[in-house]
């Protein structure tokens, strides 16, 4: 069949955002629905990535703290063995360190945004604060969810809904390894590709 064909992939988080194949068949596009000029997609997608990864450490911090917070809430609660599991020393501290982990993204991501308003290139600030963010994303939900025990492995907490979903803040918009890669070019420490 001609036209537009769109079949939805199934995925293990972010269930309110659809992800799709779409296949074009002899599709044809008016020219006054190009958007901006021929042939410079690439460009475009290239110049806005330094607005995505400052988005995406911006998404994500409120998030982190919410799931440190409601981890503290619920362990205070929670008794285990007579007493409330944030007792625990091993508990409140990594809660603790999490919580300083966060604060330093949110400090990183306050500088390149800063930067990026006074018209600076922050191609490495903002892959900075991606990676970290990504790499939080799976180390913060992952940590707290351990101290929801059982619980925390059910649909009924928000926790374990942010395990699955922040697990693609390392992949989309670049990931890890394409962040660390700019971050090397940028320090100019990336050995050249033989030809
Ligand atoms: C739910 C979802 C939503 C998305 N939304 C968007 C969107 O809105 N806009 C958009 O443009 N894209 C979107 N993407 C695509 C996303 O940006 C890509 O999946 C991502 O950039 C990784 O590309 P890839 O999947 O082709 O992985 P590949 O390029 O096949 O890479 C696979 C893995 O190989 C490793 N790798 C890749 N390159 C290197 C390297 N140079 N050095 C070392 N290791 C490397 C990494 O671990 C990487 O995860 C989305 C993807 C998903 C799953």
């Amino acid at each position: 069949m001609l036209g537009i064909k769109v079949e939805l992939i199934d995925k293990i988080g972010m269930h309110s955002s659809d992800t799709a194949m779409i296949f074009l068949e002899d599709v044809k596009v008016p020219a006054s629905h190009i958007i901006g000029e021929e042939g410079m997609g690439f460009t475009y997608q290239m110049l806005q990535f330094q607005e995505e990864r400052l988005w995406a450490g911006a998404a994500a911090v409120v998030p982190f703290y919410k799931i440190i917070r409601d981890t503290a809430e619920y362990c205070g609660q929670r008794k285990a063995f007579g007493q409330p599991v944030l007792s625990n020393q091993s508990v409140y501290f990594r809660l603790a360190e999490l919580a300083t982990e966060v604060e330093l993204l949110r400090s990183l991501l306050h500088k390149a945004t800063a930067q990026y308003c006074m018209g600076h290139n922050v191609t490495k600030m903002a892959s900075m604060v991606k990676l970290k963010a990504g790499r939080l994303a799976r180390e913060i939900p992952d940590a707290c969810l351990q101290y929801w025990g059982g619980m925390g492995f059910t649909s009924d907490v928000l926790v374990s809904r942010f395990y699955r979903d922040f697990r693609i803040l390392s992949i989309g918009g670049g990931a890890d390894e394409v962040m660390l890669s700019i971050i090397a070019k940028e320090m100019n420490i990336l050995p050249s590709k033989k030809k």
